[in-house]
């Protein structure tokens, strides 16, 4: 039975919001999170959706940031039964003809990665592997830079960065001023390299037309890039262990509860109203849910100043950001053409499909970004069951897979119908064309989720996974904007700790943790930083 008065209240159980309360026990304020689902981890979750012992991740595949998320170690959550497996191929990409597929290896395999480039071009083999291991060679730095609170970083800087350490592979200081598009083709000559490339930015909510994003692809993208875990039994267990390790720590944790409104008394957050009932917070409130409702819903215009308000409003969702997840059980694993050239591509984490090449990529992401429904029918796919074998029934395999679609508000309800009736069929004749093996015979049922379903689901704005956009006035100090970039609201002890907050969205925790970090500053708790990690 939940207290009516604690020390922190947070709202939402989402990763970040988990992560967060946990550190707050530990520094000795009682904690309660308040989650308006019947289960906790938001967008990190699995579920067998279509049918039973087929599981899906139905939002976050990939996990990039293991290694360094703070939590992890700190909380022990290997302990609480947090594992994982790297599968070596990590992302690869086919076509309808006989083009060999682009397959990329995890670091330490970077030789296959570039013999799988080099059947296109040897230069742009050497450039990939050389670009991959300087990327890698910031990971302390860049899990410095995630782990802290942002600090404003001209792009003049990130230009004497990307010179020093990349200009003998043609990176001069400018390209932090390019899009992620002109970066890669100005470094790269394969269109096929290219294609997968777009992608992978595109995935990161990195838009490849968006100028000023060059250097995120530089380092940051090409640092993530193949560094890919699959959470063994489901994305999941990571929320699962997070809220194992916070009730360890002691946190209350209320499900099924939606937080309708937040306390505020002489400008200072002192509660949440939830379901009727008033449970007060006497040092800190903080909110993993997105900026708009947290100001505009929760808080309330009244209790904001008109600067608050106007930057709330103008905080923009999507279209970055925004996908479908296609789910498949199968009973055979896709079984691609191009393994008679490359046996990789059988057994590789993450595959794109349905591309003739780069154009059509940059095409299918215009259209999604403008609004419109793409013409190619084409995803980035999983078969998580290759290497978990609890993912799927003994001799079946689930596969799982990515659309960017529009954003929630682009379709009426009824194209929304209409496209989770048709979308998957026409995904289905382009993957058959690569993997003859993918007939209707081979799929005993499928299903899409749609941006607009993940916006009810979750309250992930317009489908918008990261809460808000990535565009340059938008990341880094700017986010959610200047005033509130340092998880502090004009509101006396109201925080937020989820992705509107930088560094944005993704499995890494670092919005809570960060978030953490600023809150300890501001009432004097231990400190998070550990001196062996540098954050
Ligand atoms: C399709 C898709 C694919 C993705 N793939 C990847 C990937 O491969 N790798 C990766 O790193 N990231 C991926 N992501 C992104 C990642 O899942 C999210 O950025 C991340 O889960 C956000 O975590 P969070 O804890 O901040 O917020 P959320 O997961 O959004 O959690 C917020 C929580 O707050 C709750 N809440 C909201 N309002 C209230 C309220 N009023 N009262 C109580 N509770 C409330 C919600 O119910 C939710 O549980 C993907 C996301 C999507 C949608």
């Amino acid at each position: 039975m939940p207290k009516r008065v604690y020390d922190a209240i947070v709202i939402g159980a989402g990763h970040n919001g988990l992560c967060l309360a946990a550190y707050l026990q530990r520094a000795g304020l009682s904690t309660l999170v308040v989650e308006r689902r019947h289960e906790e981890g938001g967008g990190v979750n699995t579920e067998e959706p279509v049918l039973a012992g087929f599981r899906h991740n139905l939002h976050a595949q990939y996990m990039e940031f293991f290694d360094i998320m703070p939590m992890i170690a700190d909380f022990g959550l290997e302990d609480l039964g947090l594992r994982t497996v790297m599968p070596d191929a990590q992302a690869g990409i086919v076509f309808p003809d006989d083009r060999p597929p682009i397959v990329l290896h995890r670091p330490g395999l970077l030789e296959r990665t570039h013999a799988s480039i080099a059947r296109y071009s040897t230069a742009d083999a050497d450039r990939y592997v050389a670009m991959k291991e300087r990327a890698a060679s910031l990971e302390a730095f860049l899990a410095a830079g995630l782990y802290s609170l942002p600090v404003a970083q001209g792009i003049d800087v990130q230009g004497e960065l990307l010179e020093s350490m990349f200009a003998d592979l043609g990176v001069s200081a400018n390209f932090g001023y390019k899009s992620p598009r002109a970066v890669i083709d100005e470094l790269f000559e394969t269109p096929e390299l290219r294609a997968l490339l777009y992608r992978a930015s595109v995935e990161w909510g990195a838009p490849v037309d968006e100028a000023g994003l060059g250097a995120m692809f530089v380092t940051f993208i090409m640092w993530t890039m193949g560094n890919w875990k699959l959470a063994l039994g489901g994305t999941h267990t990571l929320a699962k262990a997070m809220t194992q390790a916070c009730y360890r720590e002691g946190v209350d944790l209320l499900e099924n509860t939606s937080v309708e409104s937040i306390l505020v008394e002489d400008g200072r957050a002192v509660g949440v109203r939830a379901r009727g009932v008033e449970y007060r917070a006497e040092r800190v409130v903080a909110s993993n849910a997105d900026l708009r409702q947290t100001m505009l819903d929760m808080v309330g215009r009244d209790h904001l100043s008109d600067t608050w308000v106007r930057r709330s409003e103008a905080f923009r969702y999507g279209p970055s950001h925004v996908l479908g997840t296609t789910a498949w059980c199968l009973r055979d694993a896709p079984a691609y053409r191009a393994a008679s050239i490359d046996p990789d591509i059988d057994r590789c984490f993450y595959t794109v499909v349905g591309f003739d090449g780069a154009d059509d990529v940059l095409r299918y992401i215009r259209d999604a970004y403008s609004g419109r429904l793409p013409e190619t029918a084409a995803a980035g796919t999983w078969v998580n069951s290759l290497w978990d074998r609890s993912q799927a029934p003994p001799g079946h395999h689930s596969a799982t897979g990515w659309f960017f679609l529009p954003k929630a508000s682009d379709l009426t309800a009824a194209e929304w119908e209409d496209v989770r009736a048709t979308l998957n069929d026409r995904l289905l004749a382009s993957w058959q064309k690569v993997a003859p093996n993918m007939t209707r015979d081979n799929v005993l049922a499928d299903r899409l989720y749609t941006p607009d379903q993940m916006e009810r689901k979750n309250l992930m704005r317009e489908g918008d996974f990261s809460n808000g956009e990535f565009s340059f006035d938008q990341v880094g100090v700017n986010r959610p904007f200047p005033e509130a970039s340092n998880y502090r609201t004009e509101i006396d002890a109201l925080y937020l700790c989820g992705p509107s907050a930088y560094p944005g969205g993704g499995v890494h925790a670092a919005c809570g943790y960060n978030a953490y970090k600023a809150i300890a500053e501001d009432l004097q708790l231990a400190s998070p930083v550990q001196t062996e990690r540098g954050y």
